[in-house]
């Protein structure tokens, strides 16, 4: 059995709209970083997450650097030219997460200290980061993601936060739509991102947002993604800037995509409730969230075998053999996001655990993320589940 079109970990939805907003935009001549399409979106997004003020970005990554930076010329003020805001200082960091989180640190010259994974959400775990003010009490700055759109331990994170003095920075990239106590993700920071990705929940095919309620922050970050120009008839500077602003025409997608939202939700979630019955009686686990605070956007459906799981052949059932099986099926499926502390690139930072055992490096071996595309018809689906049944011997 192949499908003869791949199924996608998640791929774009488009509805139609998106063209007609995109269409509008060069037909009234806006095609700059200028325009009604991001008005728009900016004014809707706040309205969505219940902020103030939402400044329309280039990318997920470009609203995170501007939100590290802004944390650091908070904390620390401005630095020296060709200096990061955040030279040499410790930042707290979600280990488990996809590197564009940490490149935001990275491009400020912060020293990333990552923070173990618990068990309950797969987010930054509060015993961990609480271990982690213990043993470097000056640290200021923490960077918490909500990962595979399942919210964090939002309330005990900030708490901690609160405790220490230290500013929070939310990766909510991949939990737009998401929720924690009925509010929305991308809130609770006192420097918030979002992103429009591909691969997201809805998507602009690029693009982010930064989300604050503070008015001068927005205009910080609206002049900094602007190239930073004085208000004054010539070009003046007194900052470095960044080209980092929305295109109206990628904003037009944003717009087509913005009314679909809770219906990409609905569909992600019935994937994953149909993935968890499909797999009952097997030794395996979906990726679990806080059914009593929070409500996922279920962006991606992941699972986790059990130890010591047995399967065909009598061997143990890996990560790495269902993606095999998947993969000659012609569907996507990809490891667990790698955990930070095992890269290359920081194999010479701090990692924080709660009690010893490395949560993130457990669930990377026997996790993985599972076809989520919201086009994935019933049948595709109960295709997959069969196979991955079979992978077990059952
Ligand atoms: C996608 C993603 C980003 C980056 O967003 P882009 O829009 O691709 O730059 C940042 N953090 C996480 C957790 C992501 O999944």
């Amino acid at each position: 059995m192949r499908f003869d079109k791949r199924v996608w970990l998640a791929s774009p939805t488009m509805h139609g709209d998106e063209l007609r907003y995109m269409q509008e935009a060069y037909e009234t001549n806006w095609m700059s970083t200028v325009g009604k399409n991001i008005d728009e979106v900016e004014r809707q997004i706040a309205e969505k997450i219940g902020v103030k003020y939402a400044v329309a970005l280039s990318a997920g990554t470009a609203a995170l650097h501007l939100c590290t930076r802004l944390a650091g010329v908070t904390l620390y003020g401005m630095p020296q030219a060709g200096k990061g805001v955040l030279q040499g200082r410790k930042v707290f960091c979600s280990d488990m997460t996809f590197a564009a989180t940490l490149n935001s640190v990275a491009y400020e010259n912060g020293d990333a200290v990552f923070i173990d994974s618990e068990r309950d959400t797969w987010n930054m775990d509060p015993v961990a980061l609480e271990k982690a003010f213990e043993k470097f009490p000056n640290v200021r700055l923490v960077v918490l993601v909500h990962l595979y759109g399942t919210p964090a331990k939002v309330d005990e994170i900030r708490a901690i936060c609160k405790k220490h003095g230290a500013l929070l920075v939310e990766d909510a990239a991949e939990s737009f739509g998401a929720s924690y106590k009925g509010v929305q993700t991308g809130s609770f920071g006192d420097f918030n991102a979002i992103s429009f990705n591909g691969n997201k929940i809805i998507t602009g095919s690029s693009g982010g947002m930064f989300l604050t309620d503070k008015m001068e922050d927005a205009d910080r970050v609206r002049k900094w993604s602007t190239q930073s120009r004085e208000p004054f008839p010539w070009y003046e500077h007194e900052e470095i800037g960044y080209n980092y602003r929305m295109s109206n025409v990628i904003a037009g997608v944003v717009r087509g995509q913005l009314p679909y939202l809770e219906e990409h939700v609905v569909q992600k979630h019935a994937i994953y409730e149909r993935y968890k019955e499909g797999f009952k009686g097997l030794p395996v686990q979906m990726n679990p969230y806080d059914a009593t605070n929070s409500v996922p956007n279920f962006w991606l459906s992941c699972m986790i075998i059990d130890e010591n799981a047995v399967g065909e052949g009598g061997g143990k059932t890996t990560p790495a053999k269902i993606l095999e099986r998947l993969a000659d099926m012609n569907a996507e499926g990809r490891p667990i996001w790698k955990p930070m502390h095992m890269q290359p690139m920081y194999r010479n930072h701090a990692f924080v655990t709660a009690a010893g055992t490395d949560v993130g490096a457990d669930i990377f071996t026997r996790g993985l993320c599972l076809p989520s595309d919201n086009k994935m018809t019933l049948e595709q689906q109960d295709f997959i589940i069969a196979a991955i049944r079979a992978c077990f011997g059952k």
